[in-house]
């Protein structure tokens, strides 16, 4: 007999959840929109999800109020967290930590810190500097350890992120590449 697609006869929250974020992909999307990808073209050359994949997960995570589509730069469109989407992050945070310990030989591929001090935040995002329980934007994404070395033909998101970035903050590869240089 062939699995339901859904939960639909499940009342738990988490199986709710699991409706809106269990989908392949889905969970990588809504990660790389903490990183600052905002642009279909870039989750596309940063995921190789295929096209039509990707845009069906934009419009599943826009219509659940995961995401918000926002006018970008010239023509581009954009899409943002929204703060029901930013409330993610500690569901995020903890599978990265649970792939890091499990999955992860030669080490994390990001480190998160503090962007005021440079600390490094555990797995539940306390600083080992300050202690404090650090929010989202303030969090600084670091390369780390497992994250394979540059090459020519990398994705231009993750050449932006091999140094670092601050979380939620627009990684706009296309736009810096596009921007013609000031006269001078
Ligand atoms: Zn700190």
């Amino acid at each position: 007999m062939a699995l339901p697609r859904d939960y639909t006869d499940q009342a738990c929250s988490l199986a709710r959840s699991l409706e809106i974020i269990g989908e392949r992909w889905t969970l990588l999307i809504v990660r790389d929109a903490f990183y600052g990808v905002r642009r279909f073209g870039d989750f596309a050359a940063h995921l190789r999800v295929p096209r039509a994949v990707l845009a069906d997960r934009l419009k599943s995570l826009t219509a659940e109020g995961v995401l918000n589509r926002v006018p970008g730069e010239a023509r581009w469109e954009e899409y943002e967290l929204t703060a029901k989407g930013v409330a993610l992050w500690p569901v995020v945070r903890g599978l990265i930590a649970w792939g890091d310990d499990n999955y992860a030989p030669a080490g994390p591929r990001r480190l998160f810190r503090h962007h005021d001090d440079d600390g490094e935040l555990d797995a539940v995002g306390r600083c080992a500097v300050c202690g404090a329980d650090v929010p989202v934007q303030d969090i600084a994404i670091v390369p780390g350890p497992g994250l394979p070395p540059q090459t020519p033909d990398q994705d231009p998101v993750t050449a932006a992120l091999a140094t670092p970035h601050r979380m939620l903050r627009p990684v706009h590869p296309a736009a810096a590449n596009a921007r013609p240089q000031p006269a001078c």
